[in-house]
């Protein structure tokens, strides 16, 4: 959702571009007077996305949106509650092929139903959305998708769970309110990825006190992570780092995802602190780079393909991630340095004597042997 001024054009197409390239699909925008209704008119031809109108308060700002263009309406039931202001934009907007999302918000709700439920309970925000739902069926309306935001983790799943239970329409998930990152962000990713696992809910939100382009990063990257979403940026994992650690994992692998990030690569790429664990853990990864005794091991699927010195670690990684982009896995195993293989196990061999094996595997299978023999 966008931050701007409506009335600001401009700024606000910047954001809604900005938006659209970390991964937005589609874009909210607040409609809330004349001024924003206005400003629709000329984002709406101009963006890259489907605009979707947040309507509060006035009924006669979701017509005057319905004008300007938009693709899509939100509607809050908390404060446009009149039935039959919500049949005049149903109508409007069934001539007009327009969906509307039912969005119910905790901070929002009806204050009859607070008063009747005693507080904004998950079956308050249910029944919320359900007369909702009602007042736009009665007039045959049904392209409809419906939220049911709460700021509480276990009341925003329970609420939804509900939800799915009760209606078949697609749903849009989201915990409101969820403040700045990395608590905000730990808290959509709990709600929404809970709910998501469990198939339950069709688009998503982040809520975030942050720049809205974290909101549509964080929520793409999510998707991806879950599978859900072909992967259009970078996956970076990296080892926690440990007293084994050859070199100062944060700041490699702040620095590679840096240069990654910027080269803009829809890889998996890793950043192991040790030989001896990192090629093995991070086998899955499509590329990756481990450190020891001063070199760094460049892997591709777990295979060691070339060593390079340490300083030169990020930027050998850069250029073989290019190159694996261009020419595939196979190809670039084809290309891996003869003794790259070699050199990678005597490194290997060298620091577990000098540290140990981390696994202790060799040790312990001796000595269950010994107990299996009874000597
Ligand atoms: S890869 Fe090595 S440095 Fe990183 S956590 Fe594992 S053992 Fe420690």
């Amino acid at each position: 959702m966008t931050t701007t001024k409506t009335a600001d054009v401009d700024g606000t197409l910047a954001q809604v571009y900005a938006l659209a390239g970390a991964g937005a699909d589609i874009v909210r925008i607040t409609c809330n007077d004349v001024e924003a209704a206005q400003g629709l008119a000329e984002i709406v031809p101009r963006s890259p996305v489907p605009i979707i109108a947040d309507i509060h308060y006035q009924y006669r700002l979701a017509l005057a949106s319905i004008e300007a263009g938009v693709q899509g309406l939100r509607l809050n039931p908390g404060n446009i509650r009149k039935e039959d202001q919500i049949k005049i934009v149903a109508r409007e907007a069934k001539d007009r092929g327009l969906p509307i999302r039912v969005g119910v918000n905790a901070g929002s709700l009806d204050r009859n139903l607070l008063e009747k439920h005693g507080s904004a309970s998950p079956q308050a925000l249910v029944e919320s959305a359900q007369t909702e739902i009602r007042y736009l069926e009665e007039v045959d309306f049904t392209d409809i998708k419906i939220s049911v935001k709460h700021s509480n983790i276990s009341s925003m799943v329970e609420s939804y769970r509900l939800l799915a239970d009760t209606i078949d329409y697609p749903l849009h998930l989201g915990v409101t309110e969820a403040g700045p990152p990395p608590a905000g962000l730990i808290k959509s990713v709990a709600g929404i990825a809970t709910l998501l696992n469990e198939g339950i809910g069709d688009t998503i939100r982040f809520s975030l006190t942050a720049d809205p382009v974290e909101e549509a990063k964080a929520g793409r990257q999510l998707l991806e992570f879950l599978g859900l979403r072909e992967r259009q940026g970078l996956d970076l994992i990296a080892c926690p780092s440990c007293g084994r650690a050859e070199v100062d994992v944060i700041e490699v692998a702040t620095a590679a995802q840096k240069a990654l990030e910027e080269a803009n690569l829809a890889i998996q790429v890793a950043v192991m602190g040790c030989v001896v664990n990192g090629p093995g853990e991070a086998r899955e990864a499509d590329i990756g780079i481990a450190a020891g005794r001063g070199r760094g091991h460049l892997f591709i699927k777990g295979r060691v393909v070339r060593v390079v010195p340490e300083d030169e670690m990020v930027d050998a990684l850069l250029d073989e991630a290019r190159k694996l982009v261009d020419e595939g896995v196979e190809a670039r195993l084809a290309h891996a340095e003869e003794n790259a293989e070699e050199i990678a196990a005597a490194d290997r061999r060298q620091l577990v004597e000098i540290q140990g094996d981390a696994n202790r595997a060799t040790e312990l299978r001796a000595q269950v042997a010994e107990i299996a023999k009874g000597d």
